[in-house]
Formats: C-alpha cells, structure tokens, sequence
C-alpha cells in the first residue's frame, strides 16, 4: 500500500478541494448505481431469508485485459499480473473463494486508444473484448474517466452497467487492495462510507447532519441504530463518513460525531473503507459483507462465472531451472539461441524475459512460451544478456522467478531460412518408443545435398549426422539413433540455402 499512501499525500498537499477527492469511481453518482443497491438489498434479503449459500471453494475465472500503445509500449509486464493473482487469491482465501486465469491465459490489448482514453472505446474495443463468461479486468494507463464529482483521480472502478473492472496499470501489483476493492463492489458491496463520496465529514465535535455528502442514504448512527437503510446497509460495519481519505495511519482517533452526538469508530482495515495506511495483509471483509458475497456470487446474475468447467491443474509453489544458455557463458550463434529450462509439473506456461540489462529496462523481449525452450532469433552478436523464466498456471500466480541467468551471444551465424522448395517433412514415429530407427519423408521440388544432424536441446550436436542427397519428388529415409538416450532432440536437415527443423521425442 505504500504508494497509494505517497500518492494520496501529494493529492493532499496539492489540492484545496479535498473533501471531493476519489481514489475510486464506483460510487453513488456512477452510472446505474440504483442497480448496485437493488443487488445489495436483494442479497442482503437472501441472506436474511437463510438462503443456503455452499460452503465450498467457489472458483472465479478472471480474465486480465492488458492495455497497451499500438506499438506495444507501456505494457506492465506479465509478472505483475501473476502477482495480482497471487494476491488476490490471498485475500480472498479466507472466503473460501479461488480466482483463476479465463482460458489459461492473459488478454493483451494493443490499441493507443484503449489504452490511453478507455472510456472512449467502451462500445468498440472494450465490449468486443470483454469475456462473457468471466470477471473481467481492463488495465489501461489510467482509469480516470473525467465524471467523478469533485477533481478526483480515479485509481480503479467498477462499472456496473458493463459489469466489468477497469483499473490503472501501476495498482496492479503485489501487496495492493486496490483490486480487491473493486471486486467487492463487483460482488454488490458498496464503501463502507456510503453516501460521502461526496466529500468527506471530518469536523470534529459538531454533529454531523442526517444527510450525507450525496444526500442519500441516509447518514449512519454510530449505534448501529439505522444501519439496514443507511450507509453501506450493511450492519456490522460500524459508521464512516470517508474518514479514511487522507487520514495517515491505522487508528482513526478524530472525534467525529454522528446527528446524535456520538462519536463514531470506522473500521480502517475494512476492504471497502478507503483507509489505505493499514498493513496489507490486515485487510477484511466483514462477516455480513462476505455473506452479500458469496449470495451475489451464487446468485441467477452470476451463472456466467460458471458456464466454463474449473480447469484440473495444480496450484504451483516452486520455480524452474535455467538450463541454456548456461550462466557466464558465450552461444555459437547469435541468432539462433534455443533457451531451454526444466518443466515444472503442473506449469502450463511459462513467462520468459531477455534483456541486456539484468534489471529488464532496456528493451526486453516478453514472451509467454507454452513449453520449456523457445528459439530466439532477435539478439544481437557479442553482447551480454540476462534472462528468467517464470511458470505458472491457470490456478497459479504465486509461482516464483528463477534465478537470474547472464550469458554472451557469440558471433557465429547460423542459417535460419527454411527451404521454400521443400514442401513436406515429417519424422516418424514421433515420439519414438525403443525403436532404433528414424524415418524422414519430404517431398522436394528440387534435388538438393543436406547434412542431417540431431541436436540435444542446448543445441549441442549428439554425433547423430549423416550427409544426404536428397531429389526431386518424395523420398523416405532412415536415421540410426541407437546413441541417443530418453529426451528431446531437435533433428535438423542443413543445406547452403537454409535449413529444416523438427523436435523429435526419444523414450528409449
Ligand atoms: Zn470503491
């Protein structure tokens, strides 16, 4: 939370109309408010009537829409998603609710627009966008959208018409509430001071007036006496008047007083307060706030989070292995570098970063790669790099970065035209189970000499060669490979005009 706190601080000094400031735009001047009370009321009914809610972990797919210019600039990196997930999933835990990644993935949006006036693209890009059958999530450069009453600058909201979440891209991050927030209100909550988005009742020893900053609902008594039709009408959630904007600390100590003259106590570690001081681990949903929850959540309204089945892969603690380029040491070639590291169980994807700076701030290549090697062809000869390697899963935001690995491209080159006359080419079987042999086809328009060679996956040859004269038409061939032991191989055909590659499996 700690530079939500700078942030606030700054707006502080350098603003004189305070009381109108907003950290979030889901408020009761947004646009189809009533709608988010009705829902509230309806699931605080429910709860009421004793509507069985299932006590097992509810499963939530999110879908992480990831902003960015035309050109691909100003992306955050896939990293602080993963991060955002992870801590989602920590602070929702305790409510027995698990986000997970829609489709295994990440969504990136490449559109200047977007990204820079998202308000502008609702209709276009953002709806076409937007995953019908999960909790989306727009990260832009900014989620201000200029219709907060009051200057205030909007660090996340939801809408609630579109029922989606957009937020500004530096609030995705580990030890942040900011989206935690955001999905309370997504799930029918409202601020803990409801009613002062307004502006915020900070006077002290003066009773504050029955209506609040917005005029509606109701101002909140500090004995709890009107809590069902004031406030967030939540009842265990004791009176705020946003108190929370600007306060520094944790303990609100301001002798403020309710219309009766008793002084209320907000809840400063409450989600939906906008206390932000509090250690980030400290922050809660009260008991009835999580019971709107988990009723909004199994509500009619909400079946679309359940329309896909929850996906089967483990939820993934440990990091990879570096394996090549190994650490400290100089490629052949430059432009064909197959970075390979060990497959960590239940990883579906991995997320890899090169760069010439081990920070990553130059320019650094980003991939997410669906495997454990991944051939890069973009480096530059004779420079140093550093890469890392991230795994996760659908389920899996908490897996760690490896270690950070340096390496020096050589200044070899290698050939990396394929051949346009070739026109099949297959390696059978594949993978291939105790057999002594390879089978090659291809089929040429012309008649060629190449050199078959099979490398282990570092790119290391295995001794696995033989010269051929290939001719026109089809033609099959077989490849001894008694030497090679269980792994996987790259098996590649080398003439002057450029090259073949297939992957080849060996169970022996
Ligand atoms: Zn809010």
């Amino acid at each position: 939370m700690r530079l939500l706190i700078i942030f606030v601080s700054f707006l502080f000094l350098g603003s004189s109309s305070l009381a109108a400031q907003q950290l979030c735009g889901t408020h009761p001047n947004s646009e189809g408010f009533d709608l988010q009370t009705s829902r509230l009321l309806n699931n605080l009914r429910a709860v009421k009537d004793g509507v069985p809610t299932p006590r097992d972990v509810s499963f939530v797919p999110i879908r992480f829409h990831v902003g960015a210019k035309n050109d691909g600039s100003g992306r955050i990196s896939v990293s602080k998603v993963l991060d955002q997930l992870c801590e989602l999933n920590e602070d929702f835990a305790p409510y027995d609710i698990q986000f997970f990644l829609a489709g295994g993935n990440i969504n990136f949006i490449n559109n200047t627009t977007f990204y820079e006036n998202h308000s502008a693209t609702q209709n276009s890009v953002m709806a076409i966008q937007k995953d019908s059958r999960a909790l989306n999530v727009f990260i832009v450069e900014s989620a201000n959208t200029g219709n907060n009453p009051g200057d205030g600058v909007t660090l996340a909201y939801y809408n609630i018409p579109r029922d989606w979440i957009v937020i500004t891209k530096t609030y995705i991050r580990d030890n942040d509430a900011t989206l935690s927030h955001e999905i309370g209100h997504f799930f029918s909550l409202e601020h803990t001071f409801n009613g002062w988005e307004c502006g915020a009742y900070n006077t002290e020893n003066v009773p504050a007036p029955t209506s609040p900053s917005c005029n509606s609902p109701a101002t909140e008594r500090a004995n709890g006496s009107n809590c069902e039709t004031s406030g967030d009408y939540i009842c265990d959630t004791p009176a705020d008047y946003n108190n929370g904007l600007g306060w520094s600390g944790c303990d609100f100590t301001g002798n403020v007083l309710d219309p009766q003259g008793n002084a209320i106590d907000p809840d400063e570690r409450n989600y939906m307060s906008y206390f932000l001081s509090c250690p980030d681990d400290e922050y809660f949903f009260s008991d009835q706030q999580n019971a709107a929850v988990q009723q909004d959540l199994n509500s009619f309204s909400r079946n679309y989070l359940r329309l896909d089945p929850v996906p089967t892969v483990p939820v993934i603690t440990e990091t990879t292995t570096l394996n090549y380029p190994v650490e400290g040491e100089t490629t052949d070639a430059f432009n064909y570098v197959n970075f390979q590291w060990d497959a960590v169980p239940g990883a579906t994807a991995y997320f890899l970063e090169i760069d010439r700076t081990a920070t990553f701030s130059i320019s650094p290549i980003r991939l997410i790669v669906y495997g454990n090697s991944k051939v890069i062809t973009e480096l530059t000869a004779d420079r140093n790099y550093y890469w890392r390697v991230r795994p996760f899963n659908a389920m899996s935001g908490c897996a760690p970065t490896s270690d950070l690995t340096s390496f020096r491209t050589g200044i070899g080159e290698t050939s990396t035209e394929t051949l346009d006359f070739v026109e099949a080419f297959t390696v059978s079987p594949n993978p291939v189970f105790g057999q002594s042999e390879l089978q090659i086809r291809l089929s040429s328009e012309e008649a060629f000499n190449g050199q078959i060679e099979v490398l282990d996956i570092t790119g290391r040859p295995t001794g696995v060669q033989r010269q051929y004269d290939f001719t026109t038409g089809d033609q099959q061939l077989n490849l001894n490979i008694d030497r090679l032991t269980s792994g996987i191989y790259l098996l590649q055909i080398t003439t002057n005009e450029g090259r073949l590659t297939q992957k080849v499996v060996v169970a022996n």
